[in-house]
């Protein structure tokens, strides 16, 4: 697509959708959704895309974050190969900010009210999302079973039978949505259950702040009144030792007293790595059940559904193609839809077909062509080849260079490369969380300096089948 085509409000439009389906974890896309809403004016200066913001500190976050993700999207969607993506303060952003200010204190009054209401039947912080209901989705045999329990707890939470409820599967199959839908389900009917939706990240977050400010009574006790926990991506519970314990006893405290818990995560709990034993054992004994890849006529009925909700008229055509060429997450069929509406948005009157479609979802194609989970395994041995140490070495404590490099460079790649969480990493490192952090980071940092480094990296990214864009620096 040529620039010529795009006007620029939609090359915006199409940017954000581009770099929104490169995303592939919820929490990613929540901080970008979070992050945008305070970029204040947007606009293509020259070869500068220049995104305004009110303060300093916000514009080298954001440039370290961004930049360079957004000038790729903002390619892809037809902006020149020059395009740099610049951070800054400007006028037109304080102006804004000034204005917003002023109708959010009328409106805070009235956001106040609904808050406690909400409070009441809300145990945590976290809402749900209005569209994560039961009428929204879809049933197919790759989910059937598991929307079968899913109802079946959302009339009778706290059940013997279903209790708890582990689900799970590959990202973006309807995990968090079918969990939600419990508690749409339970707090519409009996709104004096308290219902918590959190995932286990969040969790794990409050629980260390509640450590910080020794504030363990509050934590505990919030916790421990609840009729039904929805714990959401349970796999970052892997690791942290305290904290299984405290989760231990909460989750024990629930099932004691009846109440209901259903958790998701990407793997089945005998694969969960670096879990106690004794908590994988509880987790098998309600009712395990895995979300499956849908069929190509699940896909349709999907996009039909999500379709219905939108004004756009979508031709039959685009349905079939997506649906036979975006496969591996419903998270990413939705994107590509996302992207055709905003196409036939920037583009009134011009029909749109499978041809266009093929062009303006190429990169989701070719994603889903080259899609493959790396694993850590390979990853270290690539980095092993290349820095010619072995396997053992990178394991080892020894720190000398250029192993503790080599070491690094594999946490940096593991964690770029694999989407698995930095406890899943530290695990197989048999190093703990902060040391993969630690590790990652400065790689990331002598990036920047060092474009030896940097080549090297991009050359194993390569060799590992996975493109050095992936990697996002
Ligand atoms: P997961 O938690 O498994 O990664 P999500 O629940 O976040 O996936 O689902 C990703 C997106 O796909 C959401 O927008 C969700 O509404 C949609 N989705 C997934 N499965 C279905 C389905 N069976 N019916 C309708 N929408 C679905
Ligand atoms: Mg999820």
């Amino acid at each position: 697509m040529q620039t010529e085509t795009t006007s620029r409000a939609d090359l915006w439009v199409l940017t954000v959708a581009l770099y929104k389906m490169s995303l592939k974890s919820a929490e990613d896309i929540g901080r970008w959704d979070r992050h945008a809403m305070s970029f204040a004016s947007h606009e293509l200066e020259g070869d500068k895309f220049v995104i305004g913001v009110t303060d300093q500190y916000a514009a080298e976050y954001y440039t370290s974050l961004y930049a360079e993700p957004l000038r790729i999207a903002l390619i892809q969607a037809g902006a020149q190969p020059e395009v740099k993506v610049v951070f800054s303060v400007t006028e037109k952003a304080k102006e804004i900010e000034r204005e917003k200010r002023e109708k959010e204190v009328v409106k805070r009054v009235h956001t106040e009210e609904v808050h406690q209401v909400r409070r009441a039947a809300f145990a945590s912080t976290v809402p749900l999302n209005p569209n994560y209901t039961f009428d929204n989705f879809v049933k197919g045999p790759s989910n059937s079973f598991a929307y079968a329990i899913a109802t079946a707890i959302a009339k009778e939470p706290g059940g013997n039978t279903n209790n708890p409820f582990f689900v799970w599967g590959g990202a973006g199959l309807g995990k968090t949505h079918l969990m939600q839908a419990i508690g749409h389900h339970v707090m519409q009917h009996d709104p004096s259950k308290s219902v918590c939706y959190i995932t286990s990240e969040t969790f794990l977050n409050e629980y260390i702040n509640a450590l910080s400010n020794k504030d363990m009574e509050s934590f505990r006790k919030r916790y421990r009144n609840i009729d039904l926990l929805l714990l959401d991506d349970v796999q970052f519970i892997g690791g942290k030792e305290q904290f299984q314990e405290e989760f231990f006893n909460t989750y024990s405290n629930l099932m004691t007293y009846g109440k209901q818990v259903v958790m998701t995560c990407d793997v089945p709990p005998k694969r969960l790595s670096n879990l106690e034993e004794r908590l994988i054992t509880r987790f098998q004994q309600g009712i395990v059940i895995e979300i499956e890849s849908p069929s190509y006529e699940t896909r349709l009925a999907i996009l039909k559904s999500k379709a219905r909700n939108s004004r756009h008229r979508i031709p039959e055509e685009i349905f079939t193609f997506i649906g036979e060429n975006i496969k591996s997450s419903v998270r990413a069929m939705e994107g590509a839809l996302n992207l055709i509406a905003r196409f036939m948005d920037a583009n009134p009157g011009m029909e749109i077909n499978s041809q266009i479609a093929r062009v303006l979802l190429r990169e989701h194609i070719e994603e889903e062509v080259t899609i493959r989970r790396l694993s850590i395994d390979e990853i270290v041995k690539a980095v092993c080849s290349t820095y010619n140490v072995t396997y053992a070495d990178i394991l080892s404590n020894n720190r000398t260079q250029p192993l503790a490099t080599a070491r690094q460079v594999a946490m940096f790649l593991a964690r770029k490369l694999t989407g698995n969480s930095t406890p899943t990493v530290a695990n197989e490192f048999k190093r703990n969380h902060t040391t993969v952090l630690h590790g990652s980071q400065t790689i990331q940092k002598r990036i920047d300096v060092e474009p030896e480094l940097k080549k090297t990296i991009e050359q194993i990214t390569e060799q590992l089948g996975r493109k050095p864009s992936e990697l996002f620096y």
